[in-house]
């Protein structure tokens, strides 16, 4: 064949989830039509898998009779918006990640399936005529949920997810209801008007959020700044009202999976008759893509998800909602290593749309963002519920004060005062297990994992030692593996520990622990939430999963112990975090009527991190934070990536990245190159593992520099390494 023949079959490149930075070539055969952004199926290898039509080209590099025809087209939804294919282009681009698994990965599992997906019908419900003739009062009064039912549908149809809100029986109760003939179900017709529950009179300060993100035409991106139960959540239901007015759809952002439950219920519950559909890993495969494309249709007007719902097709999308911006989880730490809340700004930025970032202590680039006037600055400075006001937070010098197993006795008083008061105590402590390590009194021997450079964490309950960085498990040992010793002791304070002294000391309370081990199975967590909400539970010891966005009314104390380990970290991000993390925490404290308290246990009162968390002064905390920053040269005042590798010869990782260095060297370009250093954690899974970083003041210079970069790393032969490229890192 000739090239002319090229250009009478239509050529397409497709996406691959291939690790290679280039598209794959396909002709299609006669009679195939295909239309940019469908999904399609093409032989690839000995296989056939599902790629994503990109472009269409003119000709190819690949010999004619090389060129392999596209197999068949997936139909079953309409093709990827232009828009979506755009931001899949520039995170392939921005993250140096190669384009074919930036796409497919943005796509829900079930969608790059060679099988087409068949999407369930929606069905809304709404009375028939002889239902809304039905006088309620013949209605037998204990067929309580079929009245609940007829009674909601007399202000307007509903969808199976909305009637399911009231009551776990609505199922059971609505097809006795359709099979007496009172209520029908068809498609929903399109509507714009909404209903929308308008709770509360706004405080001038939400007013004026409200009215300066609805002003604003065009690309605009805000950082909300509001302390903990300043009715951030109330100015996100206006904004979203406003939209959806509008016609428009609205994404929101938020980073723990846990709480999307939680948020979709009160959205719900604010806008009853939208459609609101929920995309997050935890949602079975079937109905992510369901949910998916419900957003690609336009018909969910509320898009509520972690990070990966950023990668959406919304074709109506008016807004962008980013809560808690600050969080860390918005960051991917492996595959494509992007930033939802980066990526979302872009994403604004392409629509023309406003992005609200919300949060009670801001990321330091944020702050930073909004000082140069790059974002726009809201305050909400004062709780929103009067007389509710910040909770009277105290340190406890533990450098002066005996401990009981890690606990002061004024910290203890006032968890018994809170008994007494029937009022719930919190407990944070960021580490689960028992102890963090075993240790030998006679030789010193220390629990160690044997396969990472880390120490093997006491789980008593279970009675093993196990490694929180590799998963690593064993037998607690009976004596000392070195000395032969029995006498072993926990060293430091778990979560398990915490619940064990608090437990002999109030015999009792109620103590429910809320960590990575005790919400391991499926609605353990939810359950869990229930307990608290329903006061079932005196005391609360958990780990930074308790501290996020969860309201409860009953809680008056709020203990932090040990948490001067980050103070001194390593970690340059460490004490904002830290900062960020007990702002959060105590937040939790005396949300109601109730006046709140958090005691922190601390070896350093005076820190300055101390004062200002007293002070609740977060904006001068993070004033010192840059400063700080900009003296000793770190984000947000430069732009940085890691490069890091890992592989079983610490030999071979050290040269990949001392061949990568002088590679970059060698380009000779306007940017920072420091030395191959060991990881934070140096061995992992009999892993070794090192990194390079770069930085520059620019984030062009620091782009173009990895531009010229990445095709020579690629070339580098590493066939036993693995290595990744980290843009923006958080965790080094
Ligand atoms: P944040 O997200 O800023 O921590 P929330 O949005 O959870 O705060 O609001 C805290 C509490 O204040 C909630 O119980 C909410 O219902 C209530 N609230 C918010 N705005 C108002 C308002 N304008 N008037 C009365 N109560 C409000
Ligand atoms: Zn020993
Ligand atoms: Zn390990």
């Amino acid at each position: 064949m000739t090239r002319e023949n090229h250009t009478n079959t239509p050529l397409f490149q497709v996406a691959l989830d291939v690790p290679l930075s280039t598209l794959f070539d396909y002709v299609v055969s006669k009679g195939m039509r295909v239309e940019i952004g469908q999904r399609v199926v093409v032989p690839f290898g000995r296989k056939e898998v599902v790629g994503i039509a990109m472009e269409r080209v003119a000709e190819s590099k690949l010999e004619a009779g090389r060129l392999k025809s596209i197999v068949r087209i997936l139909d079953d939804m309409p093709p990827l918006p232009q828009e979506l294919l755009v931001l899949l282009r520039f995170c392939s681009d921005y993250y140096h990640y190669p384009l074919g698994m930036v796409a497919l990965s943005a796509l829900p599992a079930r969608l790059r399936d060679t099988a087409p997906f068949t999407a369930k019908q929606v069905l809304t419900y709404r009375l028939s005529a002889a239902g809304a003739a039905l006088d309620l009062a013949t209605l037998p009064k204990r067929r309580v949920v079929q009245q609940c039912i007829l009674q909601t549908l007399r202000l307007g149809p509903r969808s199976g997810a909305q009637l399911r809100e009231l009551s776990a029986s609505a199922p059971a109760a609505l097809k006795v209801l359709l099979e007496a003939g009172w209520v029908e179900a068809g498609t929903p017709p399109p509507r714009i008007a909404h209903v929308f529950k308008d709770a509360h009179a706004l405080t001038d300060e939400q007013q004026q959020a409200v009215d300066a993100v609805t002003r604003q035409s065009g690309y605009g991106c805000f950082l909300l700044y509001g302390i903990t139960g300043s009715g951030k959540t109330e100015v996100y239901v206006h904004l979203m009202h406003a939209m959806l007015q509008r016609g428009g759809q609205v994404l929101l952002l938020v980073p723990e999976i846990n709480l999307t439950p939680q948020l979709e219920h009160y959205f719900r519950s604010r806008f009853p008759d939208v459609e609101l559909v929920s995309l997050h890993s935890g949602l079975a495969e079937g109905k992510r893509a369901q949910n998916w494309l419900r957003a690609q249709s336009g018909e969910a007007g509320i898009v509520l998800g972690t990070r990966l719902a950023v990668f959406a097709p919304l074709p109506k999308l008016s807004l962008i909602l980013v809560d808690e911006e600050h969080d860390a989880s918005f960051k991917q730490q492996d595959g494509l290593r992007y930033s939802a809340r980066d990526v979302a700004i872009f994403r604004a930025n392409q629509r023309g749309v406003p992005i609200v970032l919300g949060s009670a202590t801001p990321s330091l680039e944020s702050w930073h963002n909004a000082q140069s006037g790059r974002y726009q600055l809201l305050k909400l400075t004062q709780r929103a519920v009067q007389p509710a006001t910040l909770p009277l937070v105290r340190c406890l010098d533990i450098s002066q004060l005996p401990l009981q197993e890690g606990l002061s006795e004024p910290l203890l008083s006032a968890i018994e005062a809170r008994l007494q008061r029937k009022e719930q105590s919190l407990i944070f402590l960021n580490r689960r297990g028992y102890a963090p390590v075993l240790m030998c009194t006679a030789c010193g021997w220390l629990s160690e994992c044997k396969h990472c450079a880390g120490k093997l964490v006491l789980h008593l309950q279970d009675r093993t030692l196990r490694c929180h960085h590799c998963g690593f498990q064993q037998r607690v040992p009976q004596a000392c593996p070195t000395c032969g010793d029995a006498d072993l002791k926990p060293v430091g304070l778990g979560t398990q520990r915490l619940q064990e002294t608090l437990q002999a000391r109030f015999p009792q309370a109620r103590i429910l622990r809320v960590d990575r081990d005790s919400t391991r199975s499926k609605g353990a967590w939810s359950a869990m939430r229930k307990q608290i909400h329903d006061g079932e539970a005196d005391i609360l010891i958990g780990t930074q999963m308790l501290a996020k966005g969860h309201d409860f009314p009953n809680l008056t104390l709020v203990g932090v112990v040990s948490p001067d380990g980050a103070l001194y970290s390593a970690d340059f991000r460490a004490s904002e975090k830290l900062f960020a993390q007990l702002t959060q925490v105590g937040g939790r404290a005396g949300r109601a009527d109730k006046a709140g308290e958090v005691i922190v246990q601390t070896a350093f009162p005076n820190h300055p991190l101390f004062q200002a968390l007293r002070a609740h002064d977060y904006e001068s905390w993070v004033q010192t934070l840059l400063v700080e920053r900009q003296m000793a040269g770190f984000p947000p005042f430069v732009y940085q990536a890691l490069l890091s590798a890992e592989g079983k010869q610490a030999n071979a990782t050290y040269d990949f990245l001392q061949r990568a260095r002088s590679m970059a060297l060698e380009l000779n370009l306007p940017v920072e190159i420091y030395g191959v250093v060991p990881a934070a954690l140096p061995r992992r899974a009999n892993h070794h593992r090192a990194q390079l970083l770069v930085q520059s003041e620019q984030r062009k210079s620091l782009q173009a520099f990895l531009h010229a970069w990445k095709p020579k790393l690629d070339t580098l032969a590493a066939s036993k390494l693995r290595w990744a490229l980290d843009i923006d890192p958080l965790e080094f």
